[in-house]
């Protein structure tokens, strides 16, 4: 992926910039590198999406803040991902582009409506939950069109009037030096009507707020950080326009036993240095239950087993990584004077096999040892 830049060198402006100076400048970048004046060429292409995405960002507080703080990354991190396409642009700026230019972008968002608003929703789930899938039902605060008007903001019984401002254009004209500039109706927010008796549930904007169950199925193998979608689920557009989407943002905790390493599992088993030694079957804990795991002969400290499949299931394909078993072997403390003879007798017969080893090294060892 290439680097990307400076949100506010994109846009030339320093880093504390008010909303409004913000604005201009994007205003300024945005009508230079537009489609529409730059048929086929690439480099205005790119331009003006990189603008977009630095205004997305800038504009809003929290997602400037995140930014700000920990740069693009962190913006990843937090499920922004910039824009696909010039149609992700305009539905995201759709009124900002009918505020800018008179031509162009209203037409795309008036015929497209509104979409409604993305939610975030952020779920806990526990260690096993994430690993094996679930299904949980959650609540959601969002914006439904009103039924007592059935999403029009007009009072039961009483309809929409076309605007007297514009007469029902939803444009009015004013002349700029050579041009006549179209701009937006201010009256009737380009709508080209008006509600002339609001409706008093929704206080004529068409939509109320309410709670929703929304039941959420969590596939398995989803992790700290995963994403879900689910089109449709969030705010009601406006105008016609389609239902937003609603995010389900996974945060997954830790085990007590068990540490994730995306698919594999990892475990630590204590052992005894004589299981080490002369090797030993022990039951250890899966992801599933209980397994038997042979130790081999000669085992040494922090040595690996590999349970093949008995791993967390992939997002992707359903294959289940490993269980890496490390062991840990033991050194007795305690012992009583029985054991303590034995490993002497035991010392005894390896015949100081360790230390004339050492000795080997020390002598071939670096040159100031020498003398
Ligand atoms: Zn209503
Ligand atoms: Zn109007």
């Amino acid at each position: 992926m290439a680097a990307k830049n400076d949100y506010y060198e994109v846009l030339g402006v320093d880093r504390n910039a008010t909303d409004s100076v913000l604005k201009k400048a994007y205003r300024k970048l945005a009508l230079k590198f537009h489609p529409d004046r730059n048929p086929g060429d690439r480099e205005a292409e790119e331009k003006f999406k990189e603008a977009a995405e630095a205004y997305e960002v800038l504009r809003d507080a929290k997602k400037r803040q995140i930014y700000d703080q920990y740069g693009h990354q962190g913006l990843e991190g937090s499920g922004f991902s910039g824009f696909g396409g010039f149609d992700d642009i305009f539905s995201s700026f759709g009124d900002i582009f009918e505020d800018f230019f008179g031509f162009g972008g209203a037409r795309r968002s008036r015929s497209r409506g509104h979409r409604g608003a993305d939610l975030r929703y952020d779920m806990q789930l526990s260690f096993m939950e994430a690993a094996f899938g679930t299904e949980k039902e959650i609540d959601v605060e969002k914006a439904e069109s009103c039924t007592a008007c059935e999403g029009t903001g007009a009072a039961p019984g009483t309809g929409v009037e076309t605007c007297p401002q514009c007469g029902g254009s939803g444009q009015v004209g004013r002349s700029q030096g050579f041009f006549t500039v179209r701009t937006t109706c201010g009256h009737c927010r380009g709508q080209g009507q008006v509600i002339a008796n609001p409706c008093k549930t929704c206080r004529g904007h068409g939509k109320v707020l309410v709670r929703k169950k929304v039941s959420v199925r969590i596939p398995a193998g989803v992790d700290n950080g995963s994403r879900l979608r689910l089109t449709g689920e969030g705010e009601a557009g406006a105008y016609g326009g389609s239902h937003g989407d609603l995010y389900v943002f996974i945060h997954a905790e830790g085990h007590e036993f068990f540490k994730r390493d995306d698919t594999h599992v990892l475990c630590q088993i204590p052992i005894s240095f004589v299981q080490a030694a002369l090797g030993d079957t022990i039951t250890i804990p899966t992801l599933n239950g209980e397994t038997d795991l042979e130790i081999s002969k000669g085992t040494q400290p922090g040595d690996i087993f590999r349970l093949r499949g008995e791993g967390i299931p992939s997002l992707r394909n359903g294959h289940r990584g490993d269980q890496i078993v490390q062991v840990n072997v033991k050194t007795p403390t305690n012992l009583n004077k029985k054991q303590v003879a034995l490993l002497k007798d035991f010392a005894k017969l390896e015949g100081g096999k360790f230390t004339s080893k050492l000795k080997g090294i020390l002598k071939s060892g670096p040159s100031r040892a020498a003398n």
